[in-house]
C-alpha cells in the first residue's frame, strides 16, 4: 500500500482546511447551540465542489478518488464534524444508492442537483422497532395500479430540515425478509410525508434528525430504485462509503482532541507546574497520538483499497469504522479529563467532542455489529472478503 499523498490530494486538503477555518470555525459553536446548519454554508461548500465527493463527473460530481475524499472529510471534521457529515451524504447511501441502482432519469432528477447542493437528500433506513436488524423493517409497500402506496415510520433520520427527498425503504411482505424490501425516492413535499425532529439531542445537535412518517404516500413507479425486492441490496450497496466517511470524521475529531489537549496541558498550571509535565497527563496524550495514527492507517488503507477498484471490503470498513470511533471515544473522554471543569464549558470545543463521540460508535452500524462482522469473517462464519 502506497500512503504518500499526491500534490493534487494535498492541495484539495488545503482547500478544505481553508474553507473550514474561514467559513465553519466562526459558526460551529453557534450551530451546536441553535441545532441548525445554515443552508447558505452548504451552497458555499457546493460552489467549491466540496459536496461532490466520489460521484463521477457525468452526474455532476468530481469523481474524486477515495483517498482525496477521506482527506477532505477529515480536514472539515477537525473543525466541524457535522458539516463533514452533510458533505459525505452524496457519496454515502443517499447518493451512491441512486448511482448504483437508480435509473438515468433518477440520476438526472435527484443525484445531479444533490451533488451541486441545489436539492438535497437523506437516507431513511432505521425504524422505531428496527435499527441494527435492517431486514426487520415494518414499513409496508402495497402495489396500487402502476404505483405503490407506502405506510410506516422511519426513526433517527438525518437532514430532515434540508433534505428535499429521502432514499427510503419498505417491505411488500415482512415474511419475505430481505427479499421483500423495496427502495424508493420519496419527496418531502408529497402528500402523507411528515417530518418530526428530535429536539435538544445530546450530540450531533446541528444535524436535524428525527422521525420520517409515511402515511398512505403514493409513490409513482418511476421512483422505485432498482427492482422490487432489491431494496436490501440498495441499502447495503454503499456501506463501505458510509463507514469510510465516519472513520475519516472520527480521525478529524480525534486530531482536534489531541491538539486542544496538548495546548491546554502546556498552559494549565496546577501545583505550580504545567499539567503537561505530569506523567498521567502525558500517558493520555501518548494514547491519543498512537490511537490517531493507527486509526488513520486503517482508514486510509480502506480508502486505498477502494481506489484499487474493490467494490466490497466490508471487513476493512468495519475495522476502520469501529477502531477509529473507539479511539475517538477514548480520546474525547481523556480530553475532557485533561480540561477538568472547563470541559463542561461551551467556551471549549472539547465539550462538543465529548457529546458527539458516543454517537460515532452508534451510527453507520453500531460497534457491536462491526465486532461481530470482523469476528465472523475471522471464524469463517461469514464471507466478506474484498471482491471486485
Ligand atoms: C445522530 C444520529 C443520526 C442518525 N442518522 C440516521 C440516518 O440518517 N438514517 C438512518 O437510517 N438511521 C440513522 N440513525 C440511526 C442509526 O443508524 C441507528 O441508531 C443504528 O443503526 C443502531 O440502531 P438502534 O439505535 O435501533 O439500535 P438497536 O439495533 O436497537 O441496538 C441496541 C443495542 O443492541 C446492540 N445489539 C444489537 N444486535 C446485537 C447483537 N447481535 N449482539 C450484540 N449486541 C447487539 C447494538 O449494538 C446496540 O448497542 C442515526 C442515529 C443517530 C444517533
Amino acid at each position: 500500500m502506497d500512503l504518500s499523498f499526491s500534490q493534487e490530494q494535498l492541495s484539495l486538503a488545503r482547500t478544505a482546511r481553508d474553507f473550514a477555518e474561514r467559513e465553519l470555525a466562526p459558526r460551529v459553536q453557534q450551530n451546536d447551540e441553535q441545532e441548525h446548519v445554515p443552508r447558505e454554508l452548504i451552497a458555499r461548500a457546493a460552489a467549491l465542489g466540496l459536496m461532490e465527493g466520489v460521484i463521477p463527473e457525468e452526474y455532476g460530481g468530481s469523481g474524486l478518488d477515495y483517498v482525496s475524499f477521506t482527506l477532505i472529510i477529515e480536514e472539515i471534521a477537525k473543525v466541524d464534524q457535522i458539516f463533514a457529515t452533510l458533505m459525505s451524504f452524496p457519496s454515502g447511501l443517499a447518493g451512491a444508492g441512486i448511482l448504483r441502482f437508480g435509473s438515468d432519469e433518477q440520476k438526472r432528477r435527484y443525484l445531479v442537483p444533490f451533488v451541486r447542493g441545489e436539492r438535497l437528500g437523506g437516507a431513511g433506513v432505521t425504524e422505531p422497532g428496527s435499527g441494527t436488524d435492517v431486514a426487520a423493517m415494518r414499513t409496508t409497500v402495497t402495489r396500487d395500479g402502476g404505483d405503490y402506496v407506502v405506510n410506516g415510520a422511519k426513526a433517527w433520520i438525518s437532514n430532515l430540515d434540508h433534505a428535499d427527498w429521502f432514499l427510503t425503504f419498505g417491505t411488500l411482505d415482512p415474511s419475505l425478509g430481505r427479499r421483500g424490501i423495496c427502495a424508493f425516492i420519496i419527496e418531502k413535499e408529497w402528500p402523507g410525508v411528515e417530518v418530526h425532529p428530535v429536539k435538544n439531542k445530546t450530540g450531533f445537535r446541528p444535524i436535524v434528525t428525527g422521525e420520517l412518517r409515511l402515511n398512505d404516500v403514493r409513490v409513482p413507479r418511476e421512483n422505485l430504485v432498482g427492482k422490487e425486492g432489491e431494496g436490501f441490496a440498495v441499502a447495503m450497496c454503499a456501506v463501505e462509503n458510509g463507514r469510510l466517511a465516519v472513520a475519516a470524521r472520527a480521525c478529524g475529531v480525534t486530531a482536534s482532541c489531541l491538539a486542544e489537549s496538548s495546548r491546554y496541558a502546556r498552559e494549565r498550571i496546577v501545583f505550580e507546574r504545567p499539567i503537561a509535565e505530569y506523567q498521567l497527563i502525558q500517558s493520555k496524550i501518548a494514547d491519543m497520538v498512537v490511537g490517531l495514527e493507527t486509526a488513520r492507517a486503517l482508514t486510509y488503507r480502506l480508502a486505498w483499497l477502494k481506489d484499487q477498484g474493490l467494490e466490497r471490503c466490508r471487513k476493512e470498513s468495519s475495522m476502520a469504522k469501529m477502531y477509529a470511533t473507539d479511539v475517538l471515544m477514548r480520546s474525547a473522554t481523556d480530553a475532557a479529563q485533561i480540561f477538568g471543569a472547563y470541559s463542561a464549558s461551551p467556551e471549549y470545543p472539547v465539550s462538543r467532542y465529548f457529546r458527539d463521540a458516543k454517537f460515532f460508535q452508534i451510527v453507520e452500524g453500531t460497534n457491536e455489529l462491526h465486532r461481530l462482522l470482523i469476528a465472523e469473517e475471522e471464524l469463517g462464519l461469514r464471507q466478506t472478503r474484498p471482491t471486485r
